[in-house]
């Protein structure tokens, strides 16, 4: 698993390689959130961000690998124009999903969290879940028993059994916060935003593993960050990676010429990935994409990596066949970058 001490290294060799790096603020619990800047900081710039969602962590593994291979394929490209990436926004929501609550050093915030992660579902449960929120309806025997058969993963066996084999040992599933999507406050960061906050079709009403959307939009100091360093940078474009389905969400809301400019963009980057083209908003809100295109009025990418055949979390063998996917993608920014260049200096 690709983690925060992973990514630490990472900057640091990164830093020892001439690359600008700092960081965009700080997680709940005071942990800075790192950036790596390629190319000019003249220029059109991309930001490219992922992991916002805890149990995505190999988003964060995939966008390590996607710095380097485009200072190593794009040098050209990179004189007139840069791409901010931020691997990994939510990292306390990472290192739980990987590690537990231990490390959480408040008492009272670690049990608070293991009280709600009591609910959470199961692989291949989410309705369960959902259910179980909405309703308030306690989880029977049954559910569980299905979620079991269900979370064997039908791609990578061996994960899926070893992960069924864990879930049937421990029957206080309190401290595995594997499918922990949300921030250490329990709010889901990229519901967080405010375009259309609280409007999402998935949103509950109280802290939870998944979709709340805190108290008030742009509520997290996560969120925040993003928001403060995206305004500072004023990027033309921006991607963010989640997982999974192997799908490309790029509308929201967005009138003509926007329309057009950004479908064009969502096509480019669904023939170079092979990852289907969502086609709607599916009645998404308060996520970075969202915010970026109705804000900023700038074409926005939300890429969920990964076959839908996958349990969550996504087993780290599905890495190179995604890394490989998401080759065209820097080409299809960088690209786009410099039309932008063009348009402004004719
Ligand atoms: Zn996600």
């Amino acid at each position: 698993m690709y983690g925060y001490q992973d990514l630490l290294t990472d900057i640091g060799r990164f830093q020892r390689a001439n690359l600008r790096t700092g960081a965009i603020g700080r997680t709940v619990l005071g942990a800075p959130i790192p950036y790596v800047h390629i190319g000019s900081p003249r220029g059109g710039q991309a930001v490219v961000q992922a992991a916002i969602h805890a149990r995505e962590h190999l988003t964060a593994a995939l966008t390590v690998g996607l710095i380097g291979f485009t200072l190593k394929n794009f040098p050209r490209e990179l004189r007139s124009c840069g791409i901010y990436f931020i691997p990994m926004v939510n990292i306390d929501g990472v290192r739980l999903a990987q590690e537990g609550a231990d490390f959480i050093a408040d008492p009272k915030r670690r049990e608070h969290l293991r009280q709600i992660n009591r609910v959470v579902a199961q692989p291949k449960n989410e309705k369960i879940y959902d259910g179980f929120l909405r309703t308030g309806k306690k989880k029977t025997a049954d559910c569980n028993a299905a979620a079991i058969k269900t979370s064997i993963d039908p791609v990578h066996e061996k994960t899926g059994k070893d992960f069924a084999e864990r879930l049937r040992n421990d029957s206080d599933r309190s401290g595995d916060f594997s499918l922990w999507k949300a921030s250490a406050r329990a709010a889901d960061l990229n519901c967080n935003f405010p375009a259309r906050w609280g409007m999402g079709a998935e949103n509950v009403k109280e802290p939870a593993a998944e979709s709340w959307p805190g108290p008030y939009p742009a509520s997290e100091p996560e969120t925040r960050a993003l928001i403060d360093f995206t305004l500072k940078v004023r990027p033309k474009i921006t991607i963010s990676y989640h997982s999974k389905g192997r799908e490309i969400y790029w509308r929201f809301h967005q009138a003509e010429p926007a329309l057009s400019r950004d479908r064009r963009l969502a096509e480019a980057l669904a023939s170079a990935t092979g990852y289907r083209l969502i086609d709607g908003d599916r009645n998404s809100a308060g996520g970075y994409k969202d915010w970026c295109v109705e804000t900023l009025k700038i074409p926005a990418f939300t890429i969920e990596i990964a076959d839908d055949r996958h349990a969550h979390p996504v087993p780290y063998s599905a890495l190179p066949e995604e890394s490989e996917r998401n080759r065209g993608v820097p080409g299809i920014v960088l690209g786009y970058l410099q039309r932008m260049n063009k348009i402004k200096n004719p």
